[in-house]
C-alpha cells in the first residue's frame, strides 16, 4: 500500500523541502539584516561622534574664552584699582600725616568699593601705616620681595604668597608717589578665591596656571597648587619651597588630538593664555559626555530598530503562521487523499478477489453450460435419425404384414444407414467437443445435397413441400468432411420445413453456385423469414420454436462446421418473403465455373 501512495508521499516531502528552503532563506534574510543593523549603528556611531566632538570643542572654547575672560577682568580691576589707589589724594594725605583712624576709614570705603580682601598702606621704609587684614592673618608685606620692586618700579606688582600647602593669597602692590618722591606702598589683596568658589560652583573643569605651570585657581579643589610640569623649578616659584613637594596633575595624552586623561577619565583640552604674567586658562570637556550621548543616540536608534524588526518580525512570523497553515492544510489534505487511496486499493484489491472467485464459479458454470449444451447437442442431432428409422421401422412392419419382404428390405436397409449415419454424428459430435480430428475429403457438393434430401425425404414428403433443385452439371468439388456437411445442409432444411409449418404452397430452393474461389449452396424457402437481427440466429440456444421443437443449437453447430471446413454460413431475409440462408465453401478447383444464375 505504501508503495501505490508513493505520489503522495513525494507531494509530503515536496511540502517538507519547501519548509526547509524557506527557513534556509529566513536565515539568510536575518543574518543579512544584523549584518546591515550593525554597519548602520557603526556608521551612525561615527557620524554622531564626531558632531557632538565638535559641538564639545566649540563649547569648550566659548567657554573657556569665557573663563579666560572673566579671570583677565578680574585682574585688571585690581590693576586698575592699585594704580588709582597709589595717586589717590587721600592716601597721599594719610601718608603725609593723617590721624591713624581716619586713613583706616579711608582704606575701608576703598576696600568694600573694589571688593578687595584687604589693603594695606607702608611708607617706603616699611613701617605700617594701615591695615585692613583680619588680626591673626596678617602679612607683614615690608618684609616680602614684592615690597621692594615695587619701590623700584612704577608698576603695580603681582604677588602671590603661599599661606600653606592648600592656600595662596595674591596682593598687589603699587608705590605711591608725590612730587617724584616715593611715600610709601599701597597693597591690595586680591580676592581670587571668591571667582574660584564660583567655578566650583559650575560643572566644568577648568584650571588656572601660571608661567611655571602651577594650578592657581581651579575648579576642582584638589587640583589646585598642583604642577603640571615634572620640571618646575622650585626656587623660581613664588613660595617655592613649598610648592615643589606637591604632587603633579598628571595629563597624559589620550588619543588623537586635543585629548587627555587624568584618573582615566579623558578629557577635551582647551588651552586659552590669559593676558596676565603668562598665565593659562585651561579648560577640560569631558568626552564621556560624549561617549554618553552617542549612547543616547544608539539607544534612541536601536529602538527604532527594534520596533522596526519587532514589526518585520511580527509581519513574518503572521505570514509563516498563515503559510504553515496553509502547509498543514495541504499536507492534511494529502494525508486524507492518501487514506482514500490507500481504501480504494483495500476495496479494489476486494473487488479482484471477489471478481477471481466469480471468475472461478462462471468457469465452473461455463463447464457445466458446456456439459448441457453438448448433451442438448446430442440428442438434437440424433432426433432426426431417430425419427426417420421410426417411420421406417412401421413402414417395414405395414409391408411385412402385408408379405411384400423384398420392400421391407429396402426400409431396414434405409434403417441399417441411419443407425451407420448416428454413429457417424455421435462420431462427429466426439470430434466437434475435441475440435479436429476428422479426415477430409474431396466431395461434390451436389452428391452431399442429394444424401441430405434423401435423409429429408419422410419430412418433405409428410409437410408436402415442393423442392426446387439448381446446380451445375459438372461435379462443384468441396474439400469436407461429408458427414458434418450433409448435417448442415438436414439442419437448413429442416429450418425451411418448421418455417413454413401450416402453408398451402411451401417451397424450398436449394441452389449450387460454383464460383472462381468458393462454391455456394443456397436454401431459401417461402416461409415468413426471421426477425432481429441475423447474427441472433447463430447464438446457440436462440430459439423461437416451441418447448419439445427445437433446442436453438442447429445453426450455433452448422456456423461453427462451416468455419471448421474454411466457409461460412449467412442468413439473411428474401427480398418478398422467407429466408435465404448460404453456406460457401473454397473449392478444390480454382477453374471457375457457372451453372446456374445467381438468384433467389
Ligand atoms: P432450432 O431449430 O432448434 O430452433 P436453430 O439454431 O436451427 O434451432 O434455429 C434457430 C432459430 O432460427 C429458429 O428457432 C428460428 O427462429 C430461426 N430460423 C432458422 N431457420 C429459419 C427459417 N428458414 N425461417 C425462419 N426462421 C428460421
Amino acid at each position: 500500500m505504501s508503495t501505490i501512495a508513493a505520489p503522495t508521499q513525494s507531494a509530503l516531502s515536496r511540502v517538507r523541502a519547501r519548509l526547509r528552503s524557506l527557513r534556509r532563506a529566513q536565515v539568510i534574510l536575518i543574518a543579512l539584516c544584523s549584518a546591515l543593523v550593525v554597519i548602520t549603528l557603526w556608521a551612525s556611531a561615527m557620524v554622531v561622534s564626531n558632531r557632538f566632538m565638535d559641538t564639545l570643542g566649540t563649547r569648550a572654547a566659548v567657554r573657556s574664552t569665557l573663563y579666560t575672560n572673566s579671570i583677565e577682568s578680574v585682574l585688571s580691576t585690581y590693576t586698575v584699582a592699585s594704580s588709582l589707589l597709589a595717586q589717590d589724594r587721600l592716601l597721599v594725605g594719610a601718608l603725609s600725616g593723617a590721624a591713624e583712624d581716619q586713613i583706616r576709614l579711608i582704606l575701608g570705603n576703598v576696600q568694600s568699593t573694589t571688593g578687595a580682601l584687604s589693603i594695606s598702606l607702608y611708607t617706603a621704609a616699611g613701617g605700617l601705616v594701615a591695615d585692613t587684614q583680619p588680626e591673626g592673618a596678617a602679612i607683614n608685606h615690608a618684609l616680602a620681595p614684592y615690597f621692594q620692586l615695587a619701590l623700584e618700579q612704577d608698576i603695580s606688582i603681582f604677588a602671590t604668597v603661599a599661606i600653606s600647602e592648600v592656600e595662596q593669597r595674591f596682593f598687589f602692590a603699587r608705590r605711591i608717589l608725590q612730587s617724584g618722591t616715593i611715600l610709601g606702598v599701597v597693597i591690595i589683596e586680591v580676592d581670587l578665591a571668591s571667582v574660584q568658589d564660583e567655578w566650583v560652583a559650575t560643572p566644568d573643569q577648568v584650571f588656572v596656571t601660571n608661567s611655571e605651570d602651577l594650578i592657581l585657581l581651579s575648579s576642582r579643589p584638589e587640583w589646585r597648587y598642583r604642577s603640571l610640569s615634572p620640571f618646575l623649578d622650585p626656587l623660581s616659584a613664588q613660595g617655592a619651597g613649598r610648592f615643589a613637594l606637591l604632587p603633579m596633575l598628571n595629563l597624559e595624552p589620550a588619543q588623537a588630538g586635543q585629548r587627555v586623561a587624568i584618573d582615566g577619565e579623558v578629557y577635551l583640552r582647551v588651552d586659552r593664555p590669559v593676558e596676565f604674567r603668562g598665565w593659562t586658562v585651561t579648560y577640560l570637556a569631558p568626552v564621556a559626555e560624549v561617549r554618553e550621548r552617542v549612547r543616547g543616540v544608539l539607544a534612541i536608534e536601536v529602538m527604532a530598530i527594534a520596533i522596526l524588526a519587532s514589526l518585520a518580525f511580527f509581519q513574518i512570523s503572521r505570514r509563516a503562521a498563515r503559510q504553515s497553515l496553509r502547509l498543514k492544510r495541504e499536507s492534511e489534505e494529502l494525508r486524507a487523499l492518501n487514506a482514500r487511496l490507500s481504501s480504494e486499493i483495500e476495496e479494489r484489491l476486494k473487488v479482484e478477489q471477489s471478481l477471481q472467485a466469480a471468475e472461478e464459479s462462471l468457469e465452473q458454470s461455463s463447464k457445466l453450460a458446456a456439459l448441457g449444451q453438448m448433451s442438448a447437442a446430442i440428442s438434437h442431432e440424433l432426433n432426426q435419425p431417430l425419427a426417420a428409422m421410426k417411420t421406417y421401422l412401421a413402414g417395414a412392419q405395414l409391408l411385412i404384414q402385408r408379405n411384400r419382404p423384398g420392400e421391407a428390405l429396402t426400409s431396414f436397409q434405409r434403417i441399417d444407414d441411419l443407425i451407420t449415419r448416428m454413429g457417424a454424428i455421435t462420431r462427429q459430435l466426439k470430434t466437434f467437443a475435441r475440435k479436429g480430428g476428422t479426415d477430409l475429403l474431396d466431395v461434390d457438393l451436389r452428391a452431399s445435397l442429394s444424401s441430405a434430401l434423401a435423409i429429408m425425404s419422410p419430412q418433405i414428403g409428410q409437410s408436402n413441400i415442393a423442392i426446387v433443385r439448381r446446380e451445375p452439371e459438372h461435379p462443384v468439388m468441396v474439400n469436407v468432411d461429408t458427414v458434418r456437411l450433409e448435417q448442415v445442409l438436414i439442419n437448413l432444411l429442416r429450418n425451411a420445413i418448421d418455417a413454413m409449418r401450416g402453408q398451402s404452397d411451401p417451397q424450398v430452393t436449394v441452389e449450387i453456385f460454383a464460383g472462381p474461389q468458393m462454391a455456394r449452396i443456397q436454401v431459401r424457402d417461402t416461409g415468413p423469414g426471421f426477425e432481429g437481427p441475423p447474427s441472433a440466429l447463430f447464438e446457440p440456444f436462440y430459439t423461437t420454436k416451441a418447448p419439445g421443437e427445437g433446442v436453438g443449437l442447429g445453426l450455433a453447430i452448422s456456423a461453427g462446421i462451416a468455419r471448421d471446413m474454411g466457409g461460412s454460413l449467412t442468413a439473411r431475409n428474401g427480398r418478398e418473403r422467407g429466408a435465404v440462408f448460404e453456406l460457401s465453401l473454397p473449392r478444390v478447383t480454382g477453374r471457375p465455373e457457372r451453372g446456374s444464375g445467381d438468384h433467389e
